[in-house]
């Protein structure tokens, strides 16, 4: 809650814990890969990595969540647990649901093993109970250990495994070459989806868990969207899975850099990379091309219709209704996307290149500060290694990319095929302080009031001398006194001049 009603006079201090919904995190792993940023593995790792970021704006946007489930200090009106629970709801905490109370051990028991089967029908993932002593008074006679208090414990729940069969290994080649081994298992259901096979990562694993195709081995799905495998429980293969020595696509011999773990095709048209390549430059936070996935891709390539990116732009009518299952709608729907990926901003367009090193990130970092393609290919390596988070490697890597004829030659291509090679101005926030108003306290760093003030104006807020309820922004800057008190009482936003200059997208 912003305000507590019918709080304790004083200090009153909560503990608890913040959470994500699951169908939030989906959300947010939806909107992340939009934006071509880091996917979280579960909720918790969300909730953590939200609430570490250093900007307070971004952990703002994402939808956190809190249970109160702690009493820190504070003269409370209540001698237990469960009445300090019972406060924290009536103060406009939200609490966990999920409690019982009882004098019973059998029932703690009990509770434990029924609620195993229930708990994943809940909104947000549990992977344990705990059980505390009630009364603050039996609390207090227990104590304390240097570790942890000895009137609570919690019980965890195993991750979710199951036992199947190693069906084969299979050798997976990625864009960049790298041969990736994938165990193909007999489908076995785990918490609640049907696992049939698991990535190995590498051939070093596969040496630690000593896997053979025929074995019975665990996995697990430790709230991680990707299983994993855990062990070998019973060795029934007989032949040691050792890496490939040519490329299962292309028959090309497999490199290996003598300190790196990853075995290489190093063939620039192994088929599987092509593949790869032009699966990432169709994909959602590359040129999104709706309707060009893996299966359609696989015809295209079988049909030879696609051999490279600027195939795809040459596609028409005809080859599609060439295809099996495409009728007319199904190809005129992907000669409409297709068409509409040629007006994505460069940012994409150099991401969708697939260029080693450069993810969606570095991608619009370049785009934002070349604006033409032209004009990042024409860069010195010196010229791009001035540009800001972008190292030597990936300058290297960029120059080197802009240097090869194959890759001059496909963007020759993909200009002839009326591609926008341009990046769009950073669009101003305009008018984000529409109808607000906001008071600025203490001393700014960068501007003086008054700058501060005609800024506000500028994105259409108005500056006040004075802090209600009606604000909606303090800014805070050195040694911000009374006015800041009085913000923080009425739950007013604060902002430091610099979270106040990036709402303003300045910097
Ligand atoms: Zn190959």
């Amino acid at each position: 809650p912003q305000k507590i009603a019918n709080a304790p006079a004083g200090l009153l201090e909560v503990r608890g814990e913040v959470y994500l919904d699951k169908k939030d995190l989906a959300a947010l792993n939806e909107r992340q890969q939009l934006k071509g940023d880091n996917i979280f593995a579960n909720t918790r790792n969300a909730a953590a990595g939200s609430l570490r970021q250093k900007d307070p704006l971004i952990t703002a946007q994402r939808p956190l969540k809190f249970f109160a489930h702690s009493f820190g200090t504070g003269d409370i009106a209540a001698d237990s647990f469960s009445g300090f629970i019972d406060l924290c709801k009536s103060w406009g905490f939200s609490v966990c649901p999920v409690r019982t109370k009882t004098t019973l051990i059998s029932d703690v028991i009990r509770f434990y093993n029924q609620f195993d089967s229930s708990r994943h029908q809940l909104p947000f993932d549990v992977d344990g109970l705990v059980v505390k002593v009630n009364r603050f008074e039996d609390q207090r006679v227990l104590g304390v250990t240097a570790k942890s208090p000895r009137w609570a414990i919690a019980f965890k729940y195993p991750a979710p495994q199951a036992t199947t069969t190693v069906k084969n290994i299979i050798f997976s080649v990625g864009r960049s070459g790298v041969i990736t081994p994938v165990a193909e298992l007999e489908p076995v259901p785990c918490a609640g989806v049907i696992i049939s096979n698991t990535t190995l990562h590498n051939f070093d694993e596969i040496k630690r868990l000593g896997v053979r195709v025929g074995d019975r081995v665990i996995i697990e799905r430790a709230g991680e969207v990707i299983p994993k495998m855990v062990k070998v429980v019973e060795q029934l293969g007989t032949q040691e899975v050792l890496p490939p020595a040519k490329c299962p696509s292309c028959g090309e011999p497999v490199y290996k850099e003598p300190d790196e773990v990853g075995y290489y095709c190093v063939n620039p048209s192994c088929p599987a990379q092509l593949r790869a390549r032009l699966l990432h430059f169709a994909s959602r936070g590359a040129m999104d091309i709706e309707g060009l996935g893996d299966v359609v891709m696989d015809k295209l390539l079988e049909s030879q219709y696609v051999t490279d990116f600027a195939d795809i732009y040459g596609l028409t009518f005809l080859h599609l209704l060439n295809l099996e299952n495409f009728k007319d709608k199904k190809a005129q729907n992907l000669l409409d996307s297709i068409e509409a990926s040629k007006q994505k901003p460069l940012s994409r367009l150099l991401f969708a290149l697939g260029i080693a090193f450069v993810g969606a990130k570095t991608a619009e970092i370049l785009a934002d500060r070349f604006r033409t393609l032209d004009a990042l290919k024409n860069a010195s390596l010196a010229e791009l290694q001035s540009v800001p988070d972008v190292g030597e490697t990936v300058s290297q890597s960029i120059y080197d990319f802009f240097h090869s004829q194959s890759a001059l030659d496909q963007i020759e291509k993909l200009r002839a095929a009326g591609l926008n090679f341009t990046q769009p101005k950073k669009e101003l926030s305009g008018n984000i302080l529409e109808g607000k108003t906001l008071v600025f306290t203490g001393e700014l760093k960068t501007m003086t009031r008054t700058e501060a003030e005609r800024l506000a104006k500028e994105y259409g807020g108005k500056a006040s001398g004075s802090v209600s309820k009606k604000t909606a922004y303090v800014v805070a800057g050195e040694a911000a006194g009374t006015k800041l008190k009085k913000a923080q009482e009425l739950g007013v936003p604060v902002l430091t001049e610099e979270e106040f200059l990036k709402l303003l997208g300045r910097i």
